[in-house]
């Protein structure tokens, strides 16, 4: 039975998205709900729970996410000016969708200690 996760189901195209990067392994596209100008997430297309479910295994699949999340942030301008990317884990942290999905944000100044 196909997987009823949110983000499973946008990778299979059942829910359409603003796609800005895919390959084999990763999609990007635009969050429905920016917080910032630039608002992408990032998520692998194996489906991963959260940062508590990787396991060694998961190596590679992390560094292709993160460093797809640091090129979509350099092509659309904003490398040198800053981003800030984000793997939000579990309730406290506001983790809404259970597939392990890398936030990347610029466009604005953004504001340290997080909310
Ligand atoms: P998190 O709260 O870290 O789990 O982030 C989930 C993110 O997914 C939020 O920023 C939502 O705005 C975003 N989101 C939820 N549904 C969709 C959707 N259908 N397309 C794009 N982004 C979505
Ligand atoms: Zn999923």
């Amino acid at each position: 039975m196909s997987s009823p996760c949110l983000f499973c189901r946008i990778i299979r195209k059942e829910i359409p998205a603003s796609i800005v990067y895919e390959d084999e392994h990763v999609l990007a596209f635009n969050d429905i709900n920016p917080q910032a100008p630039m608002h992408v997430l990032v998520i692998p297309k194996r489906h991963i729970d959260s940062l508590n479910a990787l396991g060694p295994g998961d190596d590679a699949i992390v560094g292709e996410v993160v460093r797809r999340g640091a090129a979509i942030a350099r092509e659309k301008g904003f490398a040198d000016r800053g981003f800030r990317t984000v793997f939000n884990t579990n309730a406290e942290a506001g983790q809404t969708v259970f597939h392990i999905h890398l936030h990347v944000l610029a466009g604005r100044g953004l504001t340290w200690p997080p909310g």
